[in-house]
């Protein structure tokens, strides 16, 4: 191991994904000493590309907005939803929590890296290529092993805290063996990004497209445009209805897609130019949010469904809220963890927990595609889909679960199908 002299920091984050930037700027701006540790090189690939209203919020708090809004994103204003011949269209900016409209679908590799150029920007320290492989979190302060990845050389730093922004690496999790199993079934993505040539006059580039499969309701698509003509595409089902589809992932979502004619033909001038990867088991959770000398933000924390996009927001809330409650910890101030972060950010998770579920079940569709609907509640319902899951005075967040079971009841056609 190679001995870095006593070198000691305020925070250290593992991470420079989205929660990881929010986090480690927030906390610069607030006058703290932040050095990031990422194990990759940016930029580099990641999954999540269809943002909500709300994540712009913290891009903003952290200095970053013009930086995102100025690099040439797809605009997006809300979510269209399709199965079979029904179709629906939810505008982010007809809502009812005051806040951002519209967002952007981004290519990750490409938006991750403004981010973290962002911060450091603001005066930052990233280091990449330096994956954190140990903790020691027993002593008065906590001490992380790293190991550079060009070399494979190890070194200690000791700081204050940790904010473990590792995303799917989950670093604090395995490492004090915090993990706890999802409640989800174990369900799995395909997906690629194709040369779209979508010409078809319904397609909005403005929006993500969701289509349920026509018979298989478990079973969804998402049609992700971005500026360039280029679609990232995939779909996400229970990993059971991938077997006997066979073992090639680009023959498996070219089948699915061929058994759902409406994005069938949104796709007909598509050139298939890029490999199918394909991502399973990605549901997890753990049993604390925080500990003594460190707190999990982001996906290294917790992570639902991809269905309504709200990865990246509950990434960067999070980030905010610990940037908060650790800036306040680090000026003197006596801060309570579950009571100022955990519970208040759980609360927002546990709503887009209810939408997922009823989505799974098959209620939360029968109030998206439920054609009177009454506009009052709608804009409720895309304040939630916009990513204002913390908004207590919008009912549908306040009471997800009673009022996502009234409103099912009363949106539930008699054994519909697809028309
Ligand atoms: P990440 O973005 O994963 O960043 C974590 C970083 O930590 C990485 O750069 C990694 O290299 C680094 N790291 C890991 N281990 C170590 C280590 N040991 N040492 C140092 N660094 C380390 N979200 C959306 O908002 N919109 C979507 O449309 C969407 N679609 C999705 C589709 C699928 C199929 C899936 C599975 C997820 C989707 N998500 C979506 C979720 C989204 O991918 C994540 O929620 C989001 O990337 C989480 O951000 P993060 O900052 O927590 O972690």
């Amino acid at each position: 191991m190679m001995a870095v002299e006593n070198e000691s920091r305020t925070v250290v984050v593992i991470g420079a994904g989205p929660a990881g930037a929010i986090a480690s700027a927030l906390l610069k701006r607030k006058g703290h000493d932040v050095l990031v540790l990422e194990r990759q090189r940016f930029p580099r690939f990641s999954i999540g590309e269809s943002l909500l209203s709300h994540c712009l919020d913290f891009i903003e708090e952290a200095g970053m907005l013009d930086a995102i809004e100025n690099a040439g994103f797809q605009i997006k204003h809300g979510a269209a939803f399709a199965w079979g011949e029904r179709s629906t269209d939810i505008d982010f900016r007809d809502g009812f929590t005051a806040g951002k409209g519209s967002t952007f679908q981004v290519e990750r590799g490409k938006f991750d890296k403004i981010l973290a150029d962002e911060a450091e920007r603001q005066g930052v320290e990233i280091r990449y290529e330096q994956q954190v492989v140990a903790g020691d979190f027993n002593a008065s302060h906590p001490q992380l092993r790293v190991k550079r990845v060009n070399d494979g050389e190890e070194y200690l730093i000791n700081c204050s805290f940790v904010l473990d922004a590792s995303g799917y690496g989950r670093v604090l999790p395995r490492l004090l063996d915090l993990e706890r199993p999802s409640d989800f079934p174990a369900r799995k993505a395909l997906f690629t990004h194709v040369e779209d040539h979508i010409d078809s006059p319904a397609f909005n580039r403005e929006r993500i497209l969701i289509t349920t499969h026509p018979q298989l309701r478990d079973v969804w698509y998402w049609t992700i445009p971005f500026s360039n003509g280029r679609t990232s595409i995939g779909v996400v089902a229970d990993a059971k209805r991938f077997e006997g589809l066979g073992h090639d992932p680009e023959v498996c979502l070219r089948e699915l897609i061929q058994q759902a004619p409406s994005l069938n033909s949104i796709l007909t001038n598509a050139i298939w130019d890029t490999p199918v990867s394909s991502l399973g088991g990605y549901s997890a959770n753990v049993k604390q949010l925080h500990g003594p000398g460190y707190a999990l933000l982001g996906n290294a924390a917790e992570f639902l469904d991809p269905v309504f996009s709200s990865g990246v927001t509950i990434a960067m809330r999070s980030a905010s809220m610990a940037a908060e409650v650790l800036h306040r910890q680090l000026s003197g101030e006596a801060v309570d963890w579950q009571s100022q972060f955990a519970q208040p950010l759980k609360r927002g998770v546990d709503t887009f927990r209810a939408y997922v579920e009823g989505w799974y079940d098959g209620s939360f569709q029968d109030v998206i595609f439920f054609e009177n609907a009454d506009p009052h509640i709608r804009r409720m319902i895309s304040s939630i889909l916009a990513g204002y899951a913390w908004d207590q005075s919008n009912p549908y967040v306040a009471e997800p679960k009673r009022r996502l079971k009234v409103l099912a009841q009363l949106c539930s056609p008699t054994e519909q199908g697809p028309l």
